[in-house]
């Protein structure tokens, strides 16, 4: 009997904090395109992001596990935290065939993310090590012209309008981000005093 190749989702993102957002799309990329497990993949030092104030890793880190911890079929990884320098996606995925070399990669974005991919290093081997899944996003229109059509798929997900962004603004002013956010990040928010300063 031949074994089916295991099918690893990856969501890579920054989870400045992590919202519903990020797992709403995980969640229906998962059902999709049948995957057995999705990792999230919180970024070190983002690539993207080298000219504003991003939250240690840790904290990301962590928020990140207890938004996921409920479900079975997310896991979080901590390779591009532990690689010192900035996080390229490439690396990303190269770490992740390392440690699960059988798996097929399902590399899940958002529209305003896929839009960029060109611009990402190593774009080839981006295509070669993972299959790419684009999920719409309010304020953006989801487009995957010039990337490789075998190579890239589309997908419809329930459009949720929410960023990390509105949510640290919100944190920042004494906003509620509860149901932006799952609960147990609202509380590590608030526990940790995250998004209130300049320090965080
Ligand atoms: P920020 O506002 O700080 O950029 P963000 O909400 O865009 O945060 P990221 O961590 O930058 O979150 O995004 C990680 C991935 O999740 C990206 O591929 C992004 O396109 C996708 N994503 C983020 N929010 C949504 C959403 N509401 N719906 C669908 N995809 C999303
Ligand atoms: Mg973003």
């Amino acid at each position: 009997m031949t074994q089916r190749r295991l099918r690893l989702g990856v969501m890579g993102g920054t989870f400045d904090p992590v919202h519903h957002g990020h797992l709403v799309a995980a969640s229906e990329v998962a059902a999709e395109f049948e995957l057995d497990e999705v990792v999230f993949v919180p970024t070190g030092q983002p690539t993207f992001k080298q000219d504003q104030d991003v939250t240690p890793a840790e904290h990301r880190y962590l928020m990140t596990v207890i938004a996921t911890a409920s479900n079975p079929r997310f896991t979080v990884s901590r390779v591009d935290v532990d690689r010192a320098g900035l996080t390229y996606t490439v690396d990303t995925l190269r770490d992740l065939h390392a440690a699960r070399p059988d798996a097929e990669l399902f590399f899940i974005t958002g529209a305003d993310a896929i839009e960029q991919i060109l611009s990402w290093k190593a774009p080839d081997e981006l295509f070669e090590m993972a299959h790419f899944v684009a999920v719409n996003r309010p304020g953006h229109t989801l487009s995957t012209d010039g990337l490789p059509a075998d190579r890239v798929s589309q997908q419809e997900i329930p459009a949720l309008a929410i960023s990390s962004s509105d949510v640290r603004a919100r944190a920042r002013g004494g906003a509620p981000v509860w149901y932006l956010v799952p609960d147990g990040v609202v509380q590590y928010i608030a526990k940790h005093g995250l998004y209130r300063g300049n320090d965080e």
